[in-house]
Parts: C-alpha cells; structure tokens; sequence
C-alpha cells in the first residue's frame, strides 16, 4: 500500500523509520488523556521502540489549543533537555497534530515531527498538508506556521474507540473533499456505510492522496490549495461562534453547515444545479443535526466572516461550486447574500 519513501506510512514502517532515522534522537509522544488511554498502548505494541518514549499530556478538546498549551509544552521539552535532533510525535486528532507541529516548528527553530492522526478529521485532513497552529482570543488558527510533518502514520485500528460524533466529524471533510474533487468520489460517499469503518477504510486513502494531489501543487495556498476551503467559511464561522458562546460543536459538524450555506450560494453565484444541491443537502440534513441559532445571531456571525483569513479588502469570500469536482475561489460575496444564506440555514 504504502512504501517508506512516501509521507504516509504504516505502524509497523514507523518503527523501520524510527530505528533507521531516529535512533540517535530523544523521542516525545504528545497525547491528550484520550489517546493516552486508547491509543498509546496500540502504538507502543506495534512499535516496541517507544517502550521507553516521554509522555507530553495535554488536556483534549478545541479550548486547550491555545498559547497556555503551548508554553506548558516547551516547558516540557525544555525540562527534558530535548535538542535540535529531537522528534515530536503526535498521537491524537487535528488540535494534537495542529499543536505538536507548532511547537515543533518553533521550538529550537524546528525539530522533527511525526504525525499519527487517532480520529477520521485527522486521518484525512488535519495530519497532512503543513498547517499548524493555536487558535488565540477566540480566533481559529490564528497564529501558526506551514510546516510538514516527515511522516504521517494511517492506522484505521484507532478509529474504533472513536465515539460516533467524532466519526460524523472526520466524515463532512470527505464529503467536502468529493464534492471539490469528482461526481465519481460524490457518489462513493453517498451510499457509505458509516457503521462499518472498515469499509471506509479505502475512501480514507482516496482523500488523502486528493489532498497531496492538491498540497504538493501548492503547498502555501496560493491558488489551487484554497478549494480545501470549501464549506470552510461559513464552518469557520460557526465554530467560532460557538466556542464564543461556550456552545458544543465539532469542527467537522461546522464544516457540514459551512457545505449547507456554501452550496446554497454556490448556487445563487454559480448557477449550481439546484436538484442536485437539493440532494446533497438533503443527504448532509439527514447525518448532521441542526445547530440552533436564532435571527439575533446573524450579526454576530457575519462580524466573524469579515474577520476570515481569506477576505482580501473586508470581502467575504467563500469557494464555491460551479458543479462538483469544478470549484472557484476568489469570488467575493455580498454581506446581505451572506445574511440571506444564514437565513435559509436558519429556515431549514
Ligand atoms: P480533536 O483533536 O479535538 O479530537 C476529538 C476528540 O476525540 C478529543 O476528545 C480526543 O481526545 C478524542 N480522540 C482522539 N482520538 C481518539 C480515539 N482514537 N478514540 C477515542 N477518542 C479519541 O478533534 P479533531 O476533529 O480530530 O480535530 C479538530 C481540529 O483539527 C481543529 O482544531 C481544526 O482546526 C483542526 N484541523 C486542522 C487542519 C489542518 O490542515 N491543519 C485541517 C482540519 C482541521
């Protein structure tokens, strides 16, 4: 499947790795109490050369990704006298990787880093393509640096201690990924069976080599990368809402309202095919459960659009879909089309 000169390798290709390039290394495995419980013991069985690894806990969840975390983390690499030649390895979903590769880049001016991604986000997104970063004063991601990880290890064994909602979330990225990439990958996701991950375990690998397809070609965003973004505008929007309103919304649950509102403009701007927008909503209503917000929201959560990253002169300025596979970035979308898409959010 894979081979040890590719980015994405397997547990036991790891340990290869790990006696060939890091011997000489001292390595840290950073975890939350989750994956401390649930999925250290699989990685350190499959690769008895972490038996003796130093442990970094972190406490899990979106409100630990921030500068706190980060200090105490450093302080922990400092106190064990990590060096240059040190590896970071980061056991856990998308605010571990996004968080270990921030501190790896950063600390000593950059050390090596190794991602092992323990939920779906992660597997299919959050792991690959050298985002990393904390999210600061409410802010997603907002201070970070691009830097690749040197490998990122694929294991769908951890998937199965994953709770379902966390499953949910991973998933909305690859319905975002087939709807940018082909209608041949729309139609594989359609008709997935999220009981079984093991089914799923093929579709993984489809979106992550369509993610490097697009990362290796530009790696920095400056053009085609930003497809990625797609359903990301209005999710970002979402979730920082939420983390404002101490209210419970997953990343990928807010990407899958982000693909509602997205779509709903894709439409309006794009002239996307209505039945077929109708479709995929339907399909995305039917897995995802509304998050409530009320017309006294509208304000707040368009303050927060003008803020996104990707606005050029205070415009919003979602990807959106002419068909699927065919995605267009750097439109720019009214405040009160933003408005009427949060309405019809609102309406369903
Ligand atoms: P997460 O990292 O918070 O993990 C979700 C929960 O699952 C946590 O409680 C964690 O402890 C637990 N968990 C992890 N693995 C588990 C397992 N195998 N079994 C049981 N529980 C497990 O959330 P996430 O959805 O993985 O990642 C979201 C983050 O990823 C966000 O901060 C988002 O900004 C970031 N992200 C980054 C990129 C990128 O390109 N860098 C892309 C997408 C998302």
């Amino acid at each position: 499947m894979t081979s040890l000169n590719s980015l994405t390798v397997t547990l036991e290709e790891l340990e290869v790795v790990l006696n060939n390039d890091y011997s000489e290394s001292s390595c840290f495995v950073l975890v939350d109490e989750n994956t401390r419980k649930l999925c250290l013991p699989h990685l350190i069985q499959k690769c008895p050369s972490l038996q003796k690894v130093r442990i970094i806990e972190i406490f899990s969840g979106e409100q630990h990704k921030n500068l706190e975390t980060f200090v105490k983390i450093i302080e922990q690499l400092t106190e064990n006298n990590a060096d240059r030649k040190s590896l970071l390895i980061n056991l856990g979903g998308g605010v571990i990787c996004d968080m270990g590769g921030f501190v790896a880049a950063c600390y000593k001016r950059g050390i090596d880093f190794i991602n092992i991604p323990t939920t779906l986000l992660a597997m299919v997104d959050a792991a690959h393509g050298g985002k990393t970063g904390i999210d600061f004063n409410n802010f997603k991601n907002q201070i970070g640096v691009f830097t690749p990880a040197k490998k990122v290890v694929i294991d769908v064994d951890f998937l199965k201690t994953l709770p379902k909602r966390e499953v949910l979330s991973g998933f909305s990225e690859m319905i975002k990924m087939s709807l940018i990439t082909s209608t041949d990958f729309w139609n594989k996701i359609e008709t997935v069976n999220l009981e079984n991950l093991q089914s799923l375990e093929p579709l993984i690998f489809q979106a992550i080599d369509e993610k490097k397809n697009i990362v290796e070609n530009d790696p920095t965003e400056q053009n085609i990368r930003k497809f990625l973004n797609f359903g990301h505008t209005f999710g970002h929007a979402f979730e920082t809402f939420a983390l404002a309103n101490g209210k419970n919304l997953s990343h990928g649950h807010a990407v899958a309202i982000g693909i509602l509102c997205e779509l709903w403009l894709s439409e309006k701007i794009l002239n996307f095919d209505v039945n077929l927008k109708q479709k995929i909503s339907n399909y995305i209503l039917s897995i995802y459960s509304k998050f409530p917000i009320q017309k006294t929201d509208f304000e707040h959560l368009i303050q927060i659009l003008l803020k996104d990253k990707k606005n050029i002169n205070e415009q919003i300025m979602p990807v959106l879909l002419k068909k699927i596979g065919e995605p267009q970035y750097d439109l720019t979308c009214s405040k009160e089309l933003c408005l009427e898409a949060l309405q019809m959010y609102l309406d369903l």
